[in-house]
């Protein structure tokens, strides 16, 4: 049985992370999506609320599960006994990031590979800090967030028509 494990901030999260979600669960027996809970971070959406828009957003999915973890992501790769960690990657700056976050995970732990999964074209501008932007001035974010999210979006920003 292979499992994988999705990790990442999903501040909150976007139809880009959904796709790469649903073609995960596709490739692998079970996939984990990790809530990554860093105390220095200053998040929009609690830990609480970021599980509760990621939990509607899978349940569709039978192989993919929630989780949320405040250390390294290698130690919950072993403790959860999957050797895969996918990544998304939009564009040459997110590849260069993610390449050094490889290598350095795989220093960790050799044990744990890094698999890239490439966005498709139309979700190459979704990224959750450009869409917190865009809600904070009520701009339209349809389309790009999952409806759970978006609802959840307005009502952190005072739309009127929610
Ligand atoms: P982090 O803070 O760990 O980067 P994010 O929630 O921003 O967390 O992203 C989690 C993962 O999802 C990262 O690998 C990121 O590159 C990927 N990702 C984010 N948005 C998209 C998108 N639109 N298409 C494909 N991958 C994406």
């Amino acid at each position: 049985m292979t499992k994988a494990v999705f990790p990442g901030s999903f501040d909150p999260p976007t139809n880009g992370h959904l796709n790469i979600i649903k073609r995960a669960a596709e490739l692998f027996d079970e996939v984990d999506v990790v809530i990554a809970v860093n105390s220095d971070k200053k998040y929009l959406f609690s830990k609480e609320e970021r599980l509760s828009m990621l939990s509607e957003i899978v349940k569709a999915f039978k192989n993919v599960k929630v989780h949320s973890w405040n250390g390294l992501i290698v130690e919950y790769a072993e403790k959860s006994g999957s050797k895969v960690l996918l990544r998304g990657i939009r564009n040459a700056s997110d590849f260069s990031y993610e390449f050094d976050l490889s290598l350095l995970n795989h220093k960790l732990n050799n044990s744990i590979e890094t698999l890239f999964i490439p966005t498709e074209q139309k979700y190459l501008l979704m990224k959750s800090s450009s869409i917190k932007e865009l809600a904070k001035y009520h701009g339209d974010i349809s389309g790009m967030v999952p409806p759970c999210v978006e609802k959840k979006l307005k009502e952190k920003f005072f739309y009127h028509d929610s």
